[in-house]
């Protein structure tokens, strides 16, 4: 039996053989399991997705007010070095402010495992060939469409996040020379235009979280 409208869990906890990757417990169904295919990833991996996002967005919030200033702002030759330290300051102060993260550039979603979950008893089953070593623990999965939505949901925050911090970081870095400091302004004003305005990487064609949490979470016993 099975029903096509179960919503699918976003997080569970699976008894999984750390050697070939096998997953179920022997409590089940007292009759045939509904099977619905769930595809999992790692719980850590999206947990570090998650911080990293996080820490993205903070640093964004941070940082794009100073670039939209930048902008804002067209100092005179005579003006621009006292506009230039004041900008530095206030650069410094957003770096030193904010936590750096896992940069890693690439997100991507790890390799997902296919499982086979019931709806009725929460057990998922993914049988493979044993290979005579199984080694079973109790491990957290999500569901690759969370882990998915969770990327869609950062990936502006990751593309600007970085791009904007190098300007704030070569602004600080910078002390432009007598008589340029106009010429160094409109050089980072136009970094900050192409940071503030980068391809918009908003998913095409890609599923919104669901928006119903189910907790599928339950403690299992394989003794
Ligand atoms: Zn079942
Ligand atoms: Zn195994």
């Amino acid at each position: 039996m099975s029903d096509p409208d179960a919503i699918l869990p976003d997080r569970i906890t699976v008894l999984t053989c750390l050697g070939c990757g096998a997953m179920g417990r022997e409590a089940r169904c007292e009759g045939d399991c509904s099977e619905h295919k769930l595809l999992l990833v790692d719980a850590g991996e999206f947990d570090a997705l998650q911080s990293a996002a996080q820490l993205a967005r903070q640093r964004n919030e941070a940082f794009k007010p100073i670039a939209l200033a930048l902008l804002d702002s067209h100092p005179s030759e005579q003006a621009c070095t006292d506009a230039y330290r004041a900008m530095r300051a206030v650069a410094h102060k957003a770096l030193e402010a904010t936590e750096p993260y896992d940069d890693r550039g690439d997100w991507q979603a790890p390799p997902a495992q296919t499982g086979w979950w019931c709806a009725q008893c929460g057990n998922v089953d993914a049988p493979q060939p044993c290979i005579g070593v199984c080694v079973w623990r109790q491990t957290e999965w999500v569901n690759l469409t969370l882990y998915q939505a969770g990327l869609d949901r950062a990936a502006e925050d990751f593309r600007a996040a970085p791009e904007i911090g190098r300007i704030l970081d070569r602004l600080v870095a910078v002390t432009p020379h007598a008589g340029r400091c106009q010429d160094n302004w409109r050089a980072l004003q136009a970094q900050a235009r192409a940071a503030l305005e980068g391809p918009q990487l908003r998913p095409v064609g890609t599923q919104p979280a669901s928006s119903t949490k189910v907790s599928k979470r339950r403690t299992t016993h394989r003794t």
